[in-house]
């Protein structure tokens, strides 16, 4: 007799080898038996025709205060997450002295964009040190798992108060730092997160405290995540401003790969139109660490940087100068233009002339993502490469035409980033990148939110673009990301392991638009995403979220990693 079975679905176990047809029976929270199952259970959930995957694991999240408030991690829940890590880039929420709060409340203000008041009001504080704050946390209901690293600015300000954000520690202060981390980890944190990036600040202004940090430092507070032999260390770093940055980035890198011998979890990679070309570079890097013996990870968004605009009134090709000129004339005049062949042929031109800065300049990047008038609507999603090709046309005749045609209301769509499928493919498949990113619970007014990172992925990259098979994405979102950080009994679906599971349809998965929502403490607002196809998330066994809908249970823990 088993609690629950999974019946007819496909089984896309994490592992990457290929999918099978069978049943999935779990007891008390396990995995106890895939396959053909005649034996009953409590609950028998038909899931043909249906993947049954492991659970996701949202590796890079600042779900660090939103817990208190959210024990969903809304929306992520809806997406099929299972467990979350916090305490990414630096910041976490302990250690902490009483004293400190407001600082720390500032850093998540300005680096991760939520609202003070909600912070203020949704955040209890009832823990000093990184241990108490995951015993105070088992103690609320929690829908997923959650992990934790420690993060530097915290324990820079716990060891140094407001002189963490003024200068370099001194070696006693150093030595206490050192004893906040090892106490984290023996409470169970997954590792360190540190963060060198030039562009993050605390509200007050001032730079964030672990920018403060000397190499001294780095070297000793990642020895004692080497010493505990479990975990890694992620390492926040930013854009490469200058050579003087980029020289410090690279110090930072082989001081801790050096020191604690553990994964680590750096470099973000994108295809950038402004930069085409620095991914490459960024995978030679992560691999050449690879090749001296350290694992080096990267980490990529699923989500494209996506733009939306029309003819009517935007500045979206204003870095092509005769575009420029050309949306800044008047409405009637500049109809008048987009129709003459003679300033067609000119625009045309400018398109394929000079770099790219933001825009990929590329017909085949540009989509109609809305159509004004209904004889149009099956356009929609199309590329005006495509659009040109059913037309006979030439691109710039078949976009202008369409948009002369809706009065300039058509609504096209291009990325910043990731905008370059060849290139997506190669960071994507990359063995050293792992598919994230999702700074979920942070930018809360980011109208393209991370949670459905996941769904993006396993919708857009793999069924629309097939830049990798379903099970080698299901892998890389589950089992990759359990093993560098070792939760080891999550991430695939064996026999043994813990019973976190998804259940989607992958032709009907996808992402909902994005909704503007008021449900943070003191009411105020943030945007989220829902999922469509997604059916149920199971987390230890227990039916989490069905249909779009939570269950009412709260089946997530705390996960330790001792
Ligand atoms: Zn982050």
């Amino acid at each position: 007799m088993y609690d629950l079975i999974l019946k007819g679905g496909r089984i896309y176990d994490g592992s990457g080898m290929p999918s099978f047809l069978g049943d999935l029976a779990i007891r008390d929270g396990r995995i106890e038996e895939i396959g053909r199952i005649n034996a009953s259970a409590d609950r028998v959930l038909d899931v043909s025709g249906l993947a049954v995957a492991p659970g996701i694991i949202d590796f890079h999240t600042h779900f660090d205060a939103q817990l208190w408030w959210d024990p969903l991690a809304s929306t992520s829940h809806e997406h099929g997450v299972t467990t979350v890590v916090t305490g990414n880039c630096g910041l976490t929420l302990a250690p902490c002295k009483p004293e400190s709060r407001d600082a720390l409340i500032g850093t998540f203000v300005r680096v991760e964009a939520m609202p003070r008041k909600s912070l203020q009001a949704g955040i209890p504080w009832e823990w000093t040190t990184h241990g108490e704050y995951l015993n105070a946390l088992e103690q609320k209901p929690l829908g997923l798992n959650v992990a934790t690293l420690v993060g530097h600015c915290a324990v820079r300000q716990y060891a140094m108060g407001e002189a963490c954000v003024e200068r370099e520690a001194n070696d006693s202060e150093i030595a206490e730092m050192e004893e906040l981390v090892r106490q984290g980890m023996a409470a169970g944190a997954f590792g360190f997160s540190t963060n060198s990036n030039q562009s993050h600040y605390r509200e007050d202004g001032k730079p964030v405290a672990s920018r403060f940090a000397a190499l001294d430092e780095i070297a000793r507070l990642c020895r004692v995540v080497g010493e505990s032999q479990r975990g890694l260390v992620q390492f926040t770093h930013g854009a490469f401003a200058t050579p003087e940055h980029v020289a410090h980035i690279s110090q930072w890198y082989d001081t801790i790969l050096k020191e604690t011998q553990r994964p680590l979890i750096g470099e973000s990679i994108r295809h950038r139109w402004s930069e085409p070309e620095l991914w490459r570079k960024q995978l030679n890097d992560v691999e050449e660490r690879c090749r001296q013996g350290y694992a080096a990870y990267a980490m990529t968004s699923t989500r494209p940087s996506v733009r939306r605009w029309t003819l009517k009134d935007s500045n979206r090709l204003d870095e092509i100068s005769a575009w420029k000129t050309l949306m800044t004339m008047p409405l009637e005049l500049r109809k008048i233009l987009l129709g003459d062949p003679k300033t067609r042929d000119e625009l045309d031109k400018a398109m394929t002339e000079g770099k790219p800065i933001n825009f990929s300049r590329r017909w085949n990047c540009i989509a109609i993502k809305k159509a004004a008038r209904a004889e149009n609507k099956n356009l929609e999603g199309k590329s005006i490469d495509e659009l040109a090709q059913s037309q006979s046309k030439q691109p710039i005749d078949a976009f202008l035409d369409l948009a002369l045609g809706e009065d300039l209301e058509t609504t096209f769509e291009d990325s910043t980033t990731q905008g370059d499928i060849q290139a997506v493919k190669e960071i994507f498949n990359n063995p050293h990148v792992l598919l994230g990113q999702s700074d979920a619970g942070a930018h809360v007014a980011n109208a393209t939110p991370g949670f459905g990172y996941s769904t993006i992925m396993l919708a857009h990259w793999v069924r629309e673009h097939q830049i990798m098979s379903l099970e080698d994405a299901v892998k890389k979102l589950t089992f990759l990301p359990a093993s560098l950080f070792g939760i080891h009994d999550r991430g695939l679906l064996r026999r043994g392991m813990a019973a976190d599971v998804v259940v989607f349809d992958p032709e009907k998965i996808d992402l909902a638009e994005p909704e503007k929502v008021a449900d943070l403490p003191e009411g105020a607002p943030r945007y989220i995403q829902r999922a469509k196809g997604i059916h149920y998330t199971i987390v230890n066994g227990s039916v989490l979220m069905k249909n779009g809908a939570h269950t009412g249970v709260y089946p997530g823990r705390v996960l330790r990693s001792v």
